[in-house]
């Protein structure tokens, strides 16, 4: 096997071992708002930063100077994702230390349109060799699209009007939240065609590999709550070719039937 290729199967199989593994975890309250992580507790703005501040005095207590030696230097992480921002998606989903491993873009809607420049970083200066875009159930900037947001400030509205080429593939089939569901999908296929279209020239050099995925929580795929599904790719979003593709190969069958999926159509 070509070494690239090998070396982006392992990295890959590593991360879905791993969310086999932590993947039914769920780190955050369903309503949104203020909550706490996972408990839903609604803290003052005292007792936020008092929490931050002292969630990362137990992190440095745990880590010793050797855990931060291997990065002084520089990084060079393994993967690129574009995740949206959604505080109930984070970097525990892939259950591997994030730390000089994960180079994560975050911002509404996992777009890389709308944060081009970081996600370039991460794809021809680190390099990693897989950009992830990885969308969610229940993303509300996907729901936000599908409405009338034309009161929200400038800048939501500027970071949501590059969702609406998405919904024209939505074909008003279905009840809204099947829709919803689809269009986040979609949305995950429609980044992942940008990527094809800025990196084809990295992609067809087998240098990397652009992977579309919907963190699950809410088990819109029928795998579990907490499960990352791969739909797409490099731009294939048809599930039964997706578990052939190689880049899988380090990967068990039940793994592979565990987290390839789709709910919507091709674009
Ligand atoms: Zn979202």
């Amino acid at each position: 096997m070509n070494m690239k290729i090998e070396k982006k199967c392992i990295m890959l199989a590593l991360m879905v071992s791993a969310l086999f593994i932590w993947g039914t975890a769920a780190f955050a309250s369903e309503g949104g708002g203020h909550g706490a992580a996972s408990t839903g507790k609604a803290m003052t703005k005292k007792e936020a930063i008092k929490a931050a501040v002292e969630g990362n005095s137990q992190f440095t207590s745990h880590h010793d100077l050797n855990y931060f030696e291997p990065y002084q230097s520089g990084q060079s992480p393994n993967l690129t994702v574009i995740s949206c921002a959604d505080s109930r998606v984070h970097t525990p989903l892939f259950g591997m230390d994030p730390h000089n491993n994960i180079f994560i873009i975050r911002n509404v809607g996992n777009q890389i349109r709308n944060s081009e420049g970081s996600v370039d970083y991460g794809v021809r200066h680190l390099p990693t060799k897989i950009l992830l875009v990885m969308g969610h159930a229940g993303c509300g900037a996907v729901k936000a699209a599908m409405g009338d947001y034309s009161s929200e400030t400038t800048g939501i509205k500027a970071e949501l009007d590059t969702l609406i080429p998405v919904l024209a593939f939505d074909k008003g089939e279905g009840s809204f939240t099947e829709r919803w569901n689809k269009n986040v999908e979609r949305n995950v296929d429609y980044q992942v065609a940008y990527a094809l279209q800025i990196y084809g020239d990295k992609i067809d050099h087998d240098e990397m590999a652009v992977v579309g995925a919907v963190y699950d929580f809410k088990d819109n795929y029928g795998k579990g709550r907490g499960t990352l599904v791969i739909t797409n790719i490099n731009g294939q979003s048809d599930p039964n070719k997706i578990m052939n593709d190689p880049l899988l190969k380090e990967l068990s069958k039940s793994e592979i039937v565990k987290h390839v999926g789709s709910i919507a159509p091709a674009l």
